[in-house]
């Protein structure tokens, strides 16, 4: 007798256990199968509801599924969704000009992802030291931060310090020196005539929120002015209103010379990056020497202004900041209650737990089940970017789970 196939939905446990034969193992996802999300909220295959305190590591800055973003690309994709850049599209101009005047910068280049984003960054740099500052053939260095995330590909795990994603991948591309990350005087040590630029994340993310002294930034950009190289700013994870600010670097004052976006830039909906910079910088690429087929596509385009017009309201940037001050406070009142210590601005906070209590694995399960969703970053730290569209009362449920799971433990 033959069985036909099953038509009844898979179960969470069958749908991640489908997965293990034909998924390359490179993520350790907790088991919850997202099936539907609206706003700061996500529902599993079988109906259960979590709060998204984890926001697609800030790719979902405006929650899931913004009704301005989804219009917007719903227009788009009854329009014109892709024409590679062999031909101008009618979205990209606006996209471009948009995101020049919220930055404060003056020309684009459109990518797909961060990692994309990072690695045209030091390519637009090192072809800057070449033709600009004249820094001899293939010399050009790139002094970055130890403790730094900027993606996965050979290039970026070359000046990596996490073993774990340098491992196995090599050889890796020379040209990079790492330095302490918030050590002025170590970078003062490692910049030279060869170096084409500073690239450093303003706060570093995956390292767990980790913000620099007061007055940091500001010395990379002076230190960088005088020695003649460019500041190069990751703000994939740090930008978009995550900090309180459009930029993090804002929080000094600070204008980077290029400027690397990405996650929250595709709203959650599609991959958009993107660099930008100074005219003297970004105009040393010509026809042919760098580029993406989708890179600046049309439904990009589209996507990525309406992220544009969200932030140019400023009401995402204050929300941050409001709520980040009932985050502030809620960790706060767990310190020493299953809370070591916690490093937080805006909406975007990284939480080191009493090993005591539980790895950062196991509070990120025990909180699942209590309904909150985050994921920890090293350890015993766990890291809460909830999208930027969340309540009080939302952020202060989670603050109760979490203060549940603590007294509990995991
Ligand atoms: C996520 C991230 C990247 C890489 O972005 P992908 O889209 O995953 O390639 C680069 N830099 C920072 C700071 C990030 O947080």
């Amino acid at each position: 007798m033959t069985v036909a196939p099953s038509r009844s939905p898979r179960s969470s446990a069958e749908l991640i256990r489908a997965e293990e034969p034909v998924l390359a193992h490179n993520y350790h996802p907790l088991p919850v199968v997202v099936a539907r999300a609206e706003g700061a909220w996500v529902e599993d295959v079988e109906g259960r509801r979590y709060l998204d305190m984890l926001a697609g590591y800030s790719a979902l800055n405006f929650g899931h599924r913004h009704p301005a973003l989804i219009e917007a690309a719903h227009r788009q994709l009854d329009r014109l969704t892709l024409t590679s850049r062999a031909f101008h599209n009618d979205r990209l101009a606006r996209f471009a000009e948009s995101l020049a005047r919220l930055t404060g910068l003056d020309m684009v280049l459109p990518m797909n992802t961060g990692a994309e984003a990072v690695e045209s960054g030091i390519k637009v740099a090192r072809k800057w030291a070449y033709d600009v500052k004249g820094v001899a053939p293939d010399r050009a260095t790139v002094v970055v931060a130890a403790d730094n995330f900027h993606g996965r590909t050979t290039t970026i795990v070359s000046f990596s310090t996490d073993e774990t994603a340098r491992a196995g991948f090599g050889p890796f591309t020379p040209g990079f020196r790492v330095v302490p990350y918030n050590d002025l005087a170590a970078l003062e040590a490692a910049v030279d005539e060869t170096t084409a630029a500073v690239l450093i994340e303003p706060i570093q993310g995956e390292a767990g929120v980790v913000i620099p002294d007061d007055g940091y930034l500001r010395g990379v950009r002076e230190l960088t002015r005088r020695a003649g190289c460019l500041f190069v700013a990751d703000e994939i994870q740090s930008g978009l209103g995550r900090t309180g600010r459009t930029l993090a670097v804002e929080h000094e004052g600070v204008v980077p010379d290029v400027l690397l976006l990405g996650k929250a830039l595709g709203g959650g909906i599609v991959p958009v990056s993107a660099v930008v910079a100074r005219r003297e910088v970004l105009q040393v690429l010509n026809p042919g020497q760098h580029g993406s087929t989708f890179g600046g596509n049309p439904l990009a385009a589209a996507v990525g202004s309406a992220v544009v017009e969200l932030l140019e309201t400023g009401e995402f940037q204050r929300r941050a900041e409001e709520a980040g001050v009932v985050l502030r406070e809620g960790l706060t009142a767990l310190v020493g209650k299953g809370v070591r210590g916690f490093r937080a601005r805006g909406l975007w906070a990284g939480v080191d737990i009493d090993p005591a209590v539980g790895t950062g694995r196991e509070i990120s399960e025990s909180l699942m089940r209590e309904g909150i969703l985050v994921k920890d970053t090293h350890g015993s730290t766990i890291r809460l970017a909830p999208p930027l569209t969340i309540t009080d009362e939302e952020l202060r449920t989670a603050l109760g789970a979490l203060e549940t799971v603590l007294r509990k433990g995991a």
